[in-house]
């Protein structure tokens, strides 16, 4: 399509033409029930098979056993960053957390507001450009979980890892990398991601739980923050963001169209090395904001020579069909947010507008 641009939107973000190809034919009538899913009850058959289909895709795609429950809530991954302390650490717990930054940074001050963070690795002291290493991460033997956050959105840093906790349940934010590579997920008591970067529209946040965390959650809560009523009811215990399921249902089924983990990860190696490989090739004007070990394949973070340059590239890209490139303000510069959905020519393309670039300047 002509009028499509390559969409490096940090969130939300890009998503593959074939699937809202999908929605759109799918929109007026829903497989024949003369409504679209929007109208369509959260009890329908219609809903039940999309939800069904969700939670089991997301075993199959994770390799997950039956032991993780699958639920879909609102209130984005901001929610968890409460939700998980209320469920985790009533009586006096305290929860580990690596502060890696922006978001970590506040799941920890939503931790301390109902409870008792543990900071288990300080990034500030590193500016965030760097991820802890194992031996880094100081984990209290009487910690109720270890919470880290996959990749660092804004920062532009990404766990190559996956740390060892002795027994400690770890729980990953994986909002901006969720399903963007092979990874064992089992070693995750809990992950979490808003759906409106790897795995749709915003509105939905896919939480999937191993049974044995869940059975550690809180009782003493409203319905709505116990983990235990939303597993029950398979995430309908009220009205869910059926729309949105909906979308991930789809995103799912175009990621194993994709080759599952392991083609999206070829993909997505691609795509980061087509523009780290021009930084790396220009490091006097593209420059790298993060230390290369910790370097994000999913938002790669970088300056150029002046403010007044950035500025340029930002536009001269956006006149050439490139968007949502502007680094966060907190970091500044560039950002170019390469998610799964981002096509591989997207990357090429760029990389050759950024050689080109600098060239001409
Ligand atoms: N964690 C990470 C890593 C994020 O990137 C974001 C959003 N950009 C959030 C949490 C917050 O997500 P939400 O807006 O869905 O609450």
């Amino acid at each position: 399509m002509a009028n499509r641009v390559f969409n490096f939107n940090p969130g939300p973000s890009t998503m593959p033409l074939e699937v809202l190809k999908i929605i759109r034919d799918e929109l007026l009538d829903y497989r024949g029930t003369g409504m679209s899913i929007i109208e369509s009850s959260h009890r329908s058959p219609e809903f039940d098979e999309i939800n069904e289909a969700a939670i089991s895709l997301v075993r199959e795609i994770f390799d997950l056993n039956d032991k993780y429950h699958v639920v879909f809530l609102t209130g984005g991954a901001s929610q968890q960053f409460f939700q998980i302390p209320m469920n985790f650490l009533a009586g006096g717990k305290t929860g580990a957390y690596a502060d890696t930054g922006t978001w970590s940074t506040k799941a920890i001050k939503e931790a301390n507001i109902v409870a008792k963070a543990h900071v288990a690795f300080d990034g500030k002291a590193f500016d965030y450009k760097h991820i802890p290493t194992q031996d880094e991460l100081d984990i209290p033997t009487e910690a109720a979980y270890l919470h880290i956050t996959t990749n660092n959105t804004i920062k532009g840093t990404q766990y190559h890892y996956v740390p060892e906790t002795k027994g400690i349940p770890l729980i990953g934010d994986m909002s901006s990398d969720i399903a963007s590579r092979r990874l064992d997920y089992s070693k995750f008591a809990m992950f979490y991601a808003g759906a409106q970067k790897n795995l749709g529209a915003a509105g939905t946040t896919l939480v999937v739980m191993r049974d044995d965390l869940l059975q550690k959650s809180n009782d003493a809560l409203p319905s709505l923050l116990n983990y235990k009523t939303q597993v029950g009811k398979k995430s309908l215990y009220n009205t869910p963001p059926s729309f949105s399921v909906y979308v991930v249902k789809l995103m799912l089924e175009w990621i194993k169209r994709q080759g599952g983990l392991q083609g999206i990860e070829k993909i997505n190696e691609k795509k980061k090395d087509f523009i780290y490989g021009v930084i790396d090739k220009n490091p006097d004007f593209f420059k790298g904001t993060v230390e290369k070990a910790s370097r994000s394949w999913m938002n790669i973070t970088l300056r150029l020579p002046s403010e007044e340059l950035e500025k340029k590239f930002i536009a001269e890209a956006k006149a050439a069909g490139f968007v949502g490139l502007k680094g966060h303000r907190s970091v500044g510069g560039v950002r170019v947010s390469v998610y799964n959905a981002l096509p591989l020519e997207g990357a090429e393309k760029l990389a050759q507008f950024m050689e080109d670039f600098k060239k001409k300047n």
